[in-house]
């Protein structure tokens, strides 16, 4: 049993007008994270509606959900994951109303291509990607991923890559305390807070020539205070430590802690650190999922490169998912090259005409990789040898 690339880019292009009306639904409600509530529901209908028995809530998230499609035998279980949470700001800068519903898309277009299929196909609906939510992370932890053999899903960018490694990131709070009191008739009693937290970020931006050129730390001030007439007994910076690895990022952190208590040590205040959420672990893609997808989607006539290994990288929770199972995270481009991730010009883009093809063809890419995973036992064998293969070598 297998099915041609054909009749699923026609069962796809049958799913486009429905595939534009949840992603543009999507997209004009940006929820952010574990508040996708909307975009759940818009997900949710549309997967019951095609014959998925859908458990939503499921792993301890209200807006996580688990939709499966039982096949007439047993045999694989492949899921295929949708993000749908937006940014705080700048709403989908990050397109993940692409990935919602060309994810569900994706599985809808499987089951009507090959209604007979063995195994299981879902789309596990995955919120709380971004701004260090963990939502995978969560879900695995509450096994909602336990007997998945693969995952796949693509995520729209300014270029097509089928592999991009992606980095390590520690989520961290760092406040401090000091002491209130009168701004200007006692300044001298009070410990200002918000004075560590300027001393820290100068000792942060001093480390910066003597970290690794892939790492990276940033972050914005959460609490600065609350009034100019009153010294900040309370203030904090919420920080990203990303490097190539989780033993690099987790190394750095040590360094970020010392200059939290050297800045408190300066200004006569207390640090505290401490993890907003679970740390991403860099993403190990499953290059025989990589390759099997970049074929499908040349096939249909998208120029995408095998991997670019020095290219900038950000952090998903996918990288945590890596570890565990065989996933593939591609790129597809859907805005013009050179369009920055997390911006109004890539939420612009997501919107568009030229952005729900490629969502369409990324998802009959997605749908081809999932279907030959389901119905040929060899390519199956292969992934998991090469999953085998990194985590031994990774031990
Ligand atoms: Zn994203
Ligand atoms: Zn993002």
């Amino acid at each position: 049993m297998t099915v041609s690339l054909q009749m699923l880019a026609d069962e796809l292009a049958a799913l486009r007008p429905r595939l534009d009306e949840v992603s543009l639904g999507i997209h004009a409600r940006p929820e952010l994270k574990f508040a996708e509530y909307h975009a759940q529901q818009a997900l949710t209908d549309w997967l019951i509606e095609s014959g998925f028995t859908v458990s939503a809530g499921v792993g301890g998230l209200d807006t996580a959900f688990v939709a499966v499609h039982e096949g007439s035998a047993p045999g694989p279980y492949v899921a295929v994951l949708a993000e749908y949470d937006a940014l705080p700001g700048v709403g989908h800068g990050c397109g993940h109303n692409l990935i919602g519903a060309g994810g569900a898309a994706a599985a809808i277009g499987l089951v009507r291509a090959l209604p007979g299929h063995p195994g299981t196909v879902a789309v596990i609906g995955t919120p709380g990607e971004e701004t260090g939510g963990a939502g995978k992370v969560r879900l695995a932890e509450a096994g909602v991923f336990d007997g998945v053999d693969a995952a796949v899903m693509f995520h729209p960018s300014d270029r097509s890559v089928t592999t991009q490694h992606a980095l390590a990131a520690a989520h961290l709070r760092v406040a401090f305390a000091g002491l209130s009191a009168h701004a200007a008739k006692s300044p001298w009693e009070g410990r200002s807070a918000l004075a560590a937290v300027q001393v820290f970020l100068h000792a942060i931006d001093a480390l910066r020539q003597f970290v690794p050129p892939t790492a990276r730390l940033h972050g914005i001030v959460s609490d600065g205070g609350q009034a100019p007439n009153v010294v900040p007994a309370r203030a904090a910076v919420d920080l990203y430590v990303r490097d190539r690895t989780t033993a690099a990022a987790e190394a750095l952190v040590e360094r970020v802690r010392s200059a939290a208590e050297g800045a408190a040590l300066a200004t006569g205040t207390r640090a505290e650190v401490t993890e907003t959420g679970p740390l991403y672990a860099e993403r190990r893609d499953n290059p025989v999922l990589a390759a099997h997808f970049g074929a499908a989607v040349r096939a249909l006539g998208l120029d995408i490169a095998p991997d670019t290994p020095d290219a900038p990288a950000g952090s998903s929770d996918i990288g945590n998912l890596s570890q565990l199972l065989p996933v593939v995270h591609p790129y597809v481009q859907i805005a013009e090259a050179g369009t920055p991730a997390h911006s109004e010009a890539m939420r612009e883009a997501a919107a568009t005409p030229f952005a729900h093809d490629r969502a369409q063809l990324a998802a009959t890419g997605l749908a081809k990789v999932a279907a030959d995973l389901l119905t040929d036992p060899e390519l199956l064998a292969e992934v998991r040898a090469e999953f085998g293969a990194v985590s031994a070598a990774a031990r």
